[in-house]
C-alpha cells in the first residue's frame, strides 16, 4: 500500500473506525483539563483551507474507489475554523466524497457557542451534522475543579445551538470524575443536564488518572480521592436511575468500563440496564472481585464470561496469590490496573 500523504491526527472517536479522517485543526484549543494528555505539547492551530483541501484530494487519490458513508474531522474543534472556511472544506468534502452521509467533529462548546444560530445551521446543511460533545460531567463543581473551562450553561447553549441547526450529538460521560468528594453532585447534576440536553447517543466513561497529570497531583495531595470499581459501577447506576424522560442511545463502549454490556437504548432498556447492575452488585464480594480482575486481565468482557470455567478458574488462581493483600490494597491494584488501559 502506498504511504499517506495526507495528515492524519492521533485520535478519532472508535465509533470512527470506518470512517474517513481529514484534519482540519491540530490539538486542542483549550489543552488545559486537568485529566487530559492527548495533546500534551502540541499547541492548537487552524490548518489552512489549501492544506485541507490539498489532503482531500489526496485521500481520494489514496483510497482510490473506496466509498465513504462517514467522515471525521480531526483533531479538537473544527468549530473553531471561521464558518466561511469549514463551509469550504465541507464542499469539498462532498464533491470528492459524493457518497458521504454524516460527517462528524468534535466541538467545545465556549467555541460553539461563539457561531450564530444561521452558521451553525449553515455547517449542518452543508455535511457536518454530528457532534462530539466532551461534557464529562454537568456538575459546575465538578467541571471547575477539572479546569474544563465550560460550564453546565455553556454545554445546554451549545447543545441547544446544535440540535436547532439539525445535528446529531453524542456526549461523553466520565464515571467517577468527581472522585469521592463530588460523587453525589456529578452523578445528579450530569443527568439533570443530560435530561435537558436529551442528545441522541450518552457515551460513558471510567475515570483512569494518568500519571504525570494534574489531577494525578491532586490525587498525591488528597485533594481527590478515586473511586473504586464498585463505587463507579455504583455511579453509573445512580445515573441510568436518574435519567428521566429522554429517548437516547446509551452506551459503555470503552474497555476501560467494568461492565461493557451496559448498553441500550432509554427509556426502554433502562430496566435491563439497571438489572445488569444488580446481577453485579447480587454477587459476593469475592466474585466481583473474581470479575474485576477477570476484566483488567482481559480473560471477560461481559459477566456472562465468568460461566466458562476455564477463564473463571485462571483467575481464581490468580486472584488466589493476591489473597495477603487487604481489602484496601485490592482495590488499590485494580486501580493501577485500570491506569494500565489508558
Ligand atoms: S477539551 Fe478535551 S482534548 Fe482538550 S484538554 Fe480538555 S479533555 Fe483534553
Amino acid at each position: 500500500m502506498p504511504s499517506l500523504n495526507f495528515q492524519q491526527g492521533p485520535i478519532r472517536p472508535p465509533s470512527e473506525a470506518e470512517s474517513l479522517l481529514i484534519r482540519t485543526t491540530q490539538g486542542c484549543p483549550w489543552n488545559k483539563c486537568s485529566f487530559c494528555t492527548l495533546f500534551e505539547g502540541m499547541s492548537f492551530s487552524i490548518r489552512s483551507v489549501a492544506d485541507i483541501k490539498r489532503d482531500i484530494w489526496a485521500a481520494k487519490a489514496f483510497y482510490k474507489q473506496r466509498k465513504f458513508t462517514t467522515c471525521f474531522l480531526q483533531d479538537g474543534d473544527s468549530f473553531a475554523m471561521p464558518t466561511e472556511d469549514l463551509l469550504e472544506v465541507l464542499a469539498t468534502l462532498k464533491q470528492a466524497f459524493p457518497e458521504l452521509q454524516q460527517i462528524s467533529s468534535y466541538g467545545r462548546a465556549q467555541t460553539m457557542t461563539k457561531k450564530t444560530a444561521t452558521e451553525m445551521k449553515a455547517i449542518c446543511d452543508a455535511g457536518l451534522n454530528m457532534l462530539y460533545c466532551g461534557m464529562e460531567s454537568g456538575s459546575a463543581q465538578v467541571l471547575k475543579k477539572m479546569k474544563k473551562g465550560i460550564t453546565p450553561k455553556s454545554i445546554l447553549k451549545s447543545a441547544e445551538f446544535a440540535k436547532q441547526a439539525g445535528m446529531k450529538m453524542m456526549t461523553f460521560i466520565i464515571m467517577g470524575l468527581g472522585g469521592k468528594e463530588l460523587s453525589d453532585d456529578h452523578v445528579q447534576q450530569t443527568a439533570q443536564l443530560l435530561n435537558q440536553i436529551n442528545p441522541h447517543e450518552i457515551r460513558v466513561l471510567s475515570l483512569a488518572v494518568k500519571p504525570g497529570t494534574d489531577l494525578d497531583d491532586m490525587v498525591q495531595k488528597g485533594l481527590f480521592t478515586p473511586l473504586t470499581e464498585q463505587e463507579m459501577v455504583a455511579e453509573q447506576q445512580a445515573l441510568i436511575e436518574q435519567l428521566q424522560g429522554i429517548d437516547s442511545q446509551y452506551g459503555n463502549f470503552h474497555s476501560i468500563n467494568l461492565l461493557m454490556e451496559l448498553s441500550g437504548r432509554l427509556p426502554e432498556d433502562k430496566a435491563s440496564l439497571l438489572s445488569t447492575i444488580d446481577r453485579f452488585f447480587s454477587m459476593s464480594e469475592a466474585e466481583q472481585n473474581n470479575f474485576i480482575l477477570g476484566r483488567r486481565t482481559h480473560y471477560y468482557n461481559a459477566l456472562s464470561d465468568m460461566n466458562n470455567r476455564l477463564y473463571f478458574d485462571t483467575v481464581q488462581q490468580q486472584l488466589s496469590t493476591l489473597s495477603h493483600l487487604d481489602p484496601q490494597a485490592l482495590a488499590a491494584m485494580f486501580y493501577q490496573l485500570r491506569q494500565r488501559m489508558i
